[in-house]
């Protein structure tokens, strides 16, 4: 059980890990074509990755999803999963998972199978080889289809991630849903949420609310919500024709802080209590100022001592509000 609980008696037993800012992609919701990225030196080492990931552990954390950028383009981040593994083989750590864009997968799945990976979450926003190169800018979706298959055939179980853009994968709602039940992929939509410094116009133009996704689904499924909930931000219905499930993100339609149970770190240290809040921990100066970790974990108590109630993210019909001017690729999503 972890000993993690904020003000509003949330336990906090799951971490997001950033381990880089870069990216092969540069997917247009998400980050400039031509961005500035941190300089190396203001990275923690992977060292430092395990000695703050082994913090958490001790501290009681159950879950831990490694994430970028793309985390894995990170140079040596295997080195970080396999070292990793120590706590899912010793069971003081649940799950170790991974959100990736899906472009190194063929090259890593086995070893990260190997590392006690089980799952892992693979954001595709599109199957059109056109529209991927377009949303993505620099992928190719070939490239992310061949990883797919790595990571089935190496074993692990595969969630897409879909970020609902309207005008652009409105049309192929079905085309997504049929393509994960014939490949027995889970399914997730996310509702795009205003990160980083695109303008309102352009967040409101691309919103597509998954309250109407969901009414456009159920005009050829039966729906049945499902109570179940995995602690994290999704809420599922199950699909009666197909058996599927299926995962809602809902930042904007529906707010889901009540029941949130996790923290943020970004590749540099920096802890975020929420994704939708501006309040940051500095956990890289205690990381570094000793090789003892009592100052660490004092930091990271603090930290959740202050773990807000919830976001304030809102696209009104005449403004965005709530808009972080960090994009989702630095706090890490
Ligand atoms: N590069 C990896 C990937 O794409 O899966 C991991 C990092 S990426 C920032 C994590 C997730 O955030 C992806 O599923 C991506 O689609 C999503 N994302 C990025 N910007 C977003 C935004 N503004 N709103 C909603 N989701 C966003
Ligand atoms: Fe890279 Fe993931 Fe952001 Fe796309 S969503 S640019 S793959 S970090």
């Amino acid at each position: 059980m972890t000993s993690l609980i904020d003000p509003f008696g949330r336990a906090i037993s799951y971490l997001r890990l950033s381990v880089t800012d870069r990216c092969d992609f540069r997917c247009t919701y998400c980050m400039a074509e031509h961005m500035q990225f941190l300089p190396k030196r203001d990275l923690l080492t992977l060292e430092e990755l395990d000695r703050l990931c082994t913090a958490f552990v001790g501290l009681g954390l159950r879950k831990l999803r490694i994430t970028g950028g793309e985390p894995l383009v990170r140079k040596d981040i295997m080195m970080l999963f396999r070292a990793l593994s120590r706590h899912l083989a010793s069971g003081a750590l649940e799950e170790l998972t991974l959100t990736t864009n899906g472009s190194q997968l063929a090259r890593f799945a086995p070893e990260l199978a190997d590392c006690g990976v089980r799952r892992v979450n693979v954001s595709l926003d599109t199957l059109d080889a056109a529209k991927f190169s377009e949303i993505t800018r620099w992928g190719r979706l070939a490239q992310v289809l061949d990883g797919i298959n790595a990571a089935r055939s190496a074993g692990l179980r595969v969630k897409i991630n879909v970020v609902a853009l309207k005008g652009f994968n409105e049309s192929e709602l079905f085309d997504l849903v049929e393509w994960c039940a014939a490949e027995d992929h889970d399914l997730t939509f996310i509702e795009v949420m205003p990160m980083g410094e695109f303008g309102d116009a352009v967040r409101r133009n691309q919103y597509w609310p998954l309250s109407a996704l969901r009414a456009q689904l159920s005009e050829r499924y039966t729906l049945t919500p499902l109570t179940e909930r995995t602690g994290g931000p999704a809420s599922y219905v199950r699909l009666a024709e197909s058996g599927q499930k299926i995962g809602f993100i809902t930042p904007l339609t529906h707010n889901f802080c009540e029941s949130c149970n996790r923290v943020r770190v970004t590749c540099t240290g920096e802890m975020f209590m929420c994704l939708g809040q501006e309040d940051v921990a500095d956990l890289r100066a205690p990381l570094r100022a000793s090789a003892d970790d009592a100052a660490l974990l004092a930091a990271i108590r603090a930290a959740i001592a202050r773990k807000p109630k919830g976001h304030d993210f809102d696209y009104s019909r005449t403004q965005v509000t709530g808009t972080m001017r960090r994009t989702m690729s630095h706090t890490g999503g």
